[in-house]
């Protein structure tokens, strides 16, 4: 089989609740995400998506994603879409890093591969455990009391795992948590996510002023080194996310008792197959992971419950269903939360199919 062509679109995801806050001022009110369609002479197409979360989250933004696909993919018209290795060697000879520019082309791909030979990415990636998996929901950053009540319709919903959207000053932050820990029933979970928007001193305070709440503590600063301070000063369990954007940092972060989970975002380590060696290496090495990515419509929550759902439960700490923060629906066949759950598709590759009148024309076609 081989590539004989790649679309490239652009789509709009504005958000059910209008916007979403966190650390640092930074908002998004509408998602800029990119499809890609990889075309072959098997006359089986693939899709893949990426929505990096602004231009502000990580050293990632919309257009660059759609340049750099552009960039790329010329080198791969003509290779096997099934080559799973040689696709990712070819994508890193084409363009030294950008990775999250990669992962929508590698995702494709993936589902070319599901396709081609009648299994979903799930069974390829090792099996399906269990019926469904759990979700967690992000509580966008406000007020503590207004933080607090969206618990309660978060869990109508099906929720019970909260991520509270801090890292803004000190004091606020400690009532966030506080306020929102009041609400959670036995069995919740809470994580406090600064995003990096803590300075290492200002994280120390936060973290010494809950030191009796029940709640995990993620990326409270930019840097690696600044994190690894704090985790060694605090009693609560810790997780890294931002920085952990490689395989090398998972392996330093074990080595060095940095964190007990991490945050492993599919566009972030340059899409499925390295997520999957990241992810099967934390199961060996016994870190437990929230799967997700930094954003997306259906396809990529397509992706991402292939990636959890073939995870063993004890190391799936969360996962996430970004298709239902949003109000556009990219394809049919997309996975649905269901009582806070939801499962990957039985069907082969993503078992997706784009909906071409959502997509509109390609911004840019490569043959
Ligand atoms: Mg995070």
């Amino acid at each position: 089989m081989k590539i004989t062509g790649v679309n490239i679109y652009r789509v709009e995801l504005p958000l059910h609740e209008g916007s979403y806050k966190w650390s640092g001022g930074r908002s998004v009110e509408v998602f800029d995400s990119t499809v890609v369609e990889i075309k072959t002479d098997a006359g089986i197409t693939g899709w893949g998506e990426v929505c990096p979360l602004g231009p502000a989250y990580l050293p990632a933004y919309a257009a660059g994603a759609r340049t750099g696909i552009a960039e790329i993919a010329p080198q791969l018209i003509g290779l096997d879409p099934t080559q799973l290795g040689l696709i990712n060697r070819a994508m890193d000879q084409a363009l030294r890093g950008h990775p999250y520019v990669k992962s929508a082309l590698d995702m494709a791909c993936w589902d070319i591969l599901g396709q081609a030979c009648n299994q979903p990415i799930v069974n390829l990636f090792g099996g399906r455990y269990g019926e469904t998996f759990a979700l967690y929901r992000a509580i966008s950053q406000d007020t503590p009391e207004r933080m607090a009540a969206n618990v309660g319709k978060y869990r109508a919903e099906g929720y019970t795992k909260f991520q509270l959207k801090s890292g803004s000053d000190v004091e606020t932050d400690i009532a966030r948590i506080h306020a929102v820990a009041a609400e959670l029933l036995p069995g919740d979970v809470l994580v406090a996510d600064a995003n990096c928007g803590w300075t290492q001193h200002e994280a120390m305070c936060v973290a010494a002023g809950v030191r009796d709440v029940n709640v995990y503590i993620e990326q409270p600063c930019l840097s690696y080194e600044e994190c690894l301070v704090v985790r060694r000063h605090t009693n609560r369990p810790f997780i890294l996310d931002e920085v952990i954007d490689d395989l090398k940092t998972v392996v330093r972060g074990y080595s060095e008792q940095a964190m007990d989970v991490i945050n492993l975002k599919i566009s972030k380590v340059g899409g499925l197959t390295k997520a999957r060696q990241i992810r099967d290496l934390c199961v060996s090495l016994g870190i437990a992971m929230t799967i997700e990515d930094t954003w997306g419509g259906d396809i990529i929550t397509a992706a991402i419950a292939h990636l959890a759902h073939s995870t063993p439960p004890e190391y799936l700490f969360s996962s996430t269903d970004f298709n239902s923060y949003v109000t556009v629906s990219l394809a049919e066949g997309a996975p649905q939360r269901q009582h806070g759950r939801l499962a990957a598709s039985t069907r082969p590759g993503l078992g997706i199919a784009p909906r071409r009148e959502v997509l509109g024309e390609p911004v840019l076609t490569v043959r």
